[in-house]
């Protein structure tokens, strides 16, 4: 259906229609990239805007991690399947033992990565790349009143999202808490990606998250473009794992 590509530290909404599905690639060698691979923050909201991925209802269903098959799941109210993961090429024998890389958590914003790196004042984070692709969705875009096309804006960016191409693993402190612990991701090779089928016409929001290689920190940070790709099939490349 379209290609495109999702430069380094920006956001953006994808329009993939219910049957279609959306992959998202990863290309460490491409012209600019750094040969690591890009950890994205991902949201989804039907075209009408009346559902949304929903953290809590498919954590109930999932679990805290997706794998192939995994589902997402819209907020109360409809509590409806929006997407599969139907295609996944992460080589997890690369991850240390225990670890994954999709998983449901919040996205950096500038409060976080203040606190993380004792830094005043940081520019860019998934919130803002959220943001400016929220408000690229036609049914957002057309809200005349100012004031409430900020508000609808903000409310879906404030919302928790799947993290992936992000080593993690849940696992228990010494207090008997459960904590995610990240890791950085190991390089993957050029053209390793994997793909979400749409179960409604939505729009796939991604941030290209601007703190999206953890072999280094923040304010040293190099980012990479990520390479999307709508279709009307899913690519069968997967292999057990
Ligand atoms: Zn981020």
């Amino acid at each position: 259906m379209y290609s495109d590509v999702l430069k380094r530290e920006t956001g953006n909404s994808f329009l993939v229609k219910a049957g279609q599905v959306i992959r998202i690639e990863q290309r460490p060698s491409a012209d600019g990239n750094n040969g690591r691979t890009q950890i994205m923050d991902v949201l989804m909201v039907t075209t009408d805007l009346e559902q949304y991925s929903d953290h809590l209802n498919s954590t109930a269903i999932e679990g805290f991690n997706q794998r192939l098959y995994s589902g997402i799941w819209s907020q109360s109210r409809h509590f409806r399947k929006m997407a599969t993961l139907v295609e996944d090429e992460f080589p997890y024998e690369q991850l240390p033992e225990g670890f994954t890389h999709i998983w449901l958590a919040a996205h950096c914003s500038p409060e976080y990565i203040g606190l993380a790196h004792g830094l005043d004042k940081v520019t860019n984070s998934c919130h803002e790349n959220f943001l400016h692709a929220f408000s690229r969705i036609p049914a957002i875009a057309n809200i005349e009143d100012e004031k409430i096309r900020k508000e609808v804006t903000q409310f879906f960016a404030d919302r928790n999202d799947w993290n992936i191409f992000q080593g993690n693993q849940f696992m228990l402190d010494e207090q008997n808490i459960t904590r995610a612990r990240m890791c950085p991701t190991p390089p993957v090779e050029d053209g390793t990606a994997i793909e979400w089928y749409a179960e409604q016409d939505m729009y796939v929001v991604i941030s290209n998250c601007p703190y999206g290689d953890q072999h280094t920190c923040y304010t040293e940070i190099h980012n990479n473009d990520v390479f999307i790709e709508s279709s009307t099939q899913a690519s069968s490349r997967t292999h057990q794992h």
